[in-house]
């Protein structure tokens, strides 16, 4: 197991396959003067496969596929069957609006769960935010996700004056299916035009609900990123994500790989460490990603001090746009 200076074992390792997407989030890729990756700087699926497996080999169990859109790489089925040889509980953060063709492969490499992104229930809506016009395919889809038997989990960003006002309809929406909604506060990534008043807090989250329903709090799973909830008798669940108003650093076990290969210790670490060059180079990749985690800062990257969220202005950060990272 890979250990950090505040004795925080790693084994989930999440990857970036493509800072490609076919949607256009408001909140997570810039709309100005935005260069995709070259092909030639991504990680090739064989390249992939064995940073994973020098991950593995230092206790990584898990591995969650994201971007960009995971499913936008054209070779994403041949990442998907080399990956599913590995030893990890396999999953996803996708948007759905592709997952048609590739669900048979999913279901053959061994993946149970997804993180399917959806901020809102109306197309009108759908089509601000993501500035595509793809509410259908992704709702056919959801439906087509728990048809199959997938456990599927709903990340909605909740920003003020955008789509809180929804809150209760994804909530009522764990009435009848089995659908685990998670209520993201709003984080600031760059040129992601964030502002604090927009952050609708896990605060104020929760008192929305409550004006509404009575719900009871469920056993939270270890490492967890969120408390989760239910209104008694409804089939799904619901969690906030409340990374700016209440961080939940202590318990982090998560690494992440970038689409080209640089590996971050934390969504908002300044320091990248480029395994991707060391390997195509010859070079032993543990070193570095043992020395990656032991300067890992206690919370939030270190780049948000003690400072209430409510203070800080998103220029201050260092950090790339949250398509660039891998969510
Ligand atoms: N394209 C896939 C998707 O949308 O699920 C995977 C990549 S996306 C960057 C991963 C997750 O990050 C999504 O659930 C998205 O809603 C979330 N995300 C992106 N920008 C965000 C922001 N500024 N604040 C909070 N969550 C954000
Ligand atoms: Fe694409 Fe996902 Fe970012 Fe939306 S949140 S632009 S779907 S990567």
């Amino acid at each position: 197991m890979i250990f950090d200076k505040h004795d925080r074992g790693h084994n989930y390792l999440r990857i970036s396959l493509t800072d490609l997407c076919n949607l256009r989030c408001t909140y997570c890729m810039p709309d100005e003067d935005y260069h995709f990756m070259p092909t030639a700087h991504l990680m090739q699926p064989a390249e992939i496969e064995a940073i994973s497996k020098i991950f593995v080999s230092l206790g990584v169990n898990k591995i969650r596929l994201t971007g960009g859109e995971p499913m936008a790489r054209r070779d994403f089925g041949d990442i998907l069957q080399r990956l599913s040889a590995l030893p990890v509980t396999l999953t996803l953060t996708t948007n759905a609006t592709l997952l048609h063709r590739h669900i048979d492969a999913l279901a053959t490499a061994g993946v149970r769960s997804l993180n399917i992104s959806l901020d809102t229930l109306h197309a009108a809506t759908f089509l601000a935010i993501t500035r595509r016009d793809q509410f259908d395919t992704t709702m056919h889809n959801i439906r087509l996700a728990i048809s199959r038997g997938f456990r599927v989990k709903i990340n909605m960003v909740v920003m003020k004056g955008v789509n809180e006002q929804e809150v209760i309809d994804f909530v009522e929406w764990t009435k009848d299916e089995p659908v685990d909604i998670r209520f993201i506060e709003f984080m600031p990534f760059d040129a992601n035009h964030w502002a604090a008043a927009q952050v609708f807090t896990k605060q104020q989250i929760l008192e929305l609900i409550a004006g509404r329903h009575e719900f009871e709090a469920l056993p939270q799973e270890a490492h967890a990123t969120s408390e989760p909830y239910a209104v008694p008798g409804y089939k799904g669940s619901f969690a906030v994500i409340s990374t700016m108003s209440a961080p939940f650093c202590g318990g982090c076990n998560r690494m992440r790989l970038t689409a080209d290969g640089k590996m971050k210790n934390c969504l908002f670490s300044k320091d990248e460490t480029d395994l991707l060059t060391a390997l195509r180079t010859g070079q032993p990749l543990e070193q570095l990603i043992r020395q990656n985690i032991l300067g890992k800062a206690e919370k939030l990257g270190g780049q948000f001090g003690d400072t209430p969220f409510e203070e800080l202005h998103g220029e201050q950060l260092i950090n790339r746009s949250m398509i660039s990272i891998g969510g």
